[in-house]
């Protein structure tokens, strides 16, 4: 037999539990190579782990290191004329990454710029777009939001002098439920638009791999007129978006995750370009987000740059920035984040058939299926063992995945550096250590 990835993706062929037929897919697998193009962490008796925490802190691509050498030295070199020469000069590094970012979350080049950490991006996008006014004073989030978020929006609420505990309207799945309904998500913005001043959702929800209709969701805060913001932390490199066509209004995301940049590395940002020259929007501002042609003459007017850009604040952190471009780059030669996302499906969807195959009964998977998930799988157990002795007992085994409180394992098999033959040994692991 033939092991045809088309066949896969058409379901045609179906999935087989064995270490032999994994083996085969990863034969054929177009993108098995690039596992080559990263560091895996080794066990103890020097084999590779089977990682699968790409959805916390993405593995680090064999670029980096040469890119990041590569500032060092013409810092060394150079001086403070690196700002200025070298392949890639410092003074418009981040423009180098805007292609690539833009094509991730599908923007315009103008309309993405990385700068800052993840929370910073998402508190100057609401000092930009929550402006409550009249009855529209609430922001609406999940229940369940990574607290970062939830404590953005709970300071931002209060720094307009108003009580979170009133303006803070939070979206629950229903009782007994693990993921949130989209019909409820809308009924909601529905009920609620006189009241709402800005709506911020996650594209993939981080403790159920739940992927949100972010088009559709986009367009209904759009018909009421509510700003829309999306936290993209689990959804960048992950899954395909069109931001710039949805007409999200804002998005923020970090790129240590499924952007592989390393550990607090720098974040994304995206402003959609119906905001660029709107001067009544209220804007923190620094000089790096100051006309570049008249930024050095330092007359203190502030002029913005008609683009993404102009919500910088300092001149970036370029050693990060290298990383960035360095994992960018190993994604272009994947063949970009829709091809990855074909792989991830067949990845993913061969770890959901082992699990359903062989441990139904004891391990439930809380990640609603395909069309609404990514990479990740979150996983409930179901014996008499703590979910969390089973995480232990898997990690000892040379997994790592993560576990989040109050029950959750998670595993994201990224379409990079993961294979088919990992899916296997990791869920012989799992049973073994039920
Ligand atoms: C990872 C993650 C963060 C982390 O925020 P930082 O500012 O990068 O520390 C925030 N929000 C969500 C939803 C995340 O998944």
């Amino acid at each position: 037999m033939v092991y045809n990835f088309e066949l896969l993706s058409d379901n045609t062929m179906p999935f087989e539990d064995s270490l032999s037929f994994a083996q085969e897919l990863d034969a054929h697998d177009p993108l098995g190579h690039m596992r080559n193009d990263f560091h895996l962490p080794k066990k103890n008796d020097g084999t590779d782990e089977i990682y699968l925490c790409g959805n916390s802190l993405g593995l680090q691509p064999k670029l980096t290191h040469s890119y990041l050498n590569y500032e060092l030295s013409q810092w060394q070199r150079l001086g403070v004329k690196g700002h200025f020469d070298g392949d890639f000069p410092w003074m418009p590094y981040h423009e180098f990454l805007s292609e690539e970012t833009a094509a991730l979350v599908g923007a315009k080049t103008t309309e993405v710029v990385c700068m800052n950490s993840l929370t910073t991006n998402l508190h100057l996008m609401m000092v930009s777009f929550y402006r409550p006014r009249g009855t529209r004073t609430k922001v609406l989030i999940e229940d369940h939001a990574f607290p970062s978020d939830h404590y953005a929006v709970e300071s931002q609420i209060k720094f307009h002098g108003l009580d979170p505990a009133k303006h803070m309207v939070l979206l629950k799945p229903r009782k007994g439920e693990n993921c949130l309904r989209q019909e409820d998500i809308l009924q909601t913005i529905d009920d609620l638009a006189d009241q709402l001043a800005l709506i911020m959702l996650p594209g993939v929800q981080y403790y159920t791999g739940q992927v949100l209709d972010m088009k559709l969701i986009a367009h209904t805060a759009q018909s009421h007129h509510i700003p829309i913001g999306f936290d993209l932390a689990h959804a960048a490199g992950n899954v395909l978006m069109e931001l710039h066509e949805w007409g999200v209004d804002f998005a923020v995301w970090c790129s240590y995750k499924y952007l592989n940049s390393g550990p607090g590395s720098v974040a994304g940002c995206f402003v959609h370009e119906k905001h660029h020259d709107d001067e009544t929007l209220p804007r923190f501002t620094g000089w790096w987000g100051h006309d570049k042609t008249t930024r050095f003459k330092m007359n203190n007017q502030f002029i913005p740059i008609h683009s993404a850009e102009a919500w910088q604040l300092s001149n970036p952190p370029i050693l990060s920035l290298a990383a960035i471009r360095a994992s960018l780059d190993t994604f272009k030669k994947a063949g970009g984040i829709s091809t990855l996302r074909e792989k991830s499906k067949k990845l993913t969807g061969f770890l959901r058939f082992l699990l359903d195959n062989r441990l139904k009964e004891q391990v439930t998977v809380i990640t609603p299926d395909e069309d609404l998930s990514g990479c990740q799988l979150s996983l409930t157990i179901n014996t008499n063992k703590p979910g969390k002795v089973v995480f232990e007992a898997i990690e000892a085994a040379g997994v790592t995945g993560d576990w989040r409180e109050p029950n959750v394992i998670r595993v994201a098999p990224v379409p990079l550096y993961n294979r088919f033959e990992e899916m296997v040994r990791f869920v012989n692991i799992l049973e073994q250590s039920l």
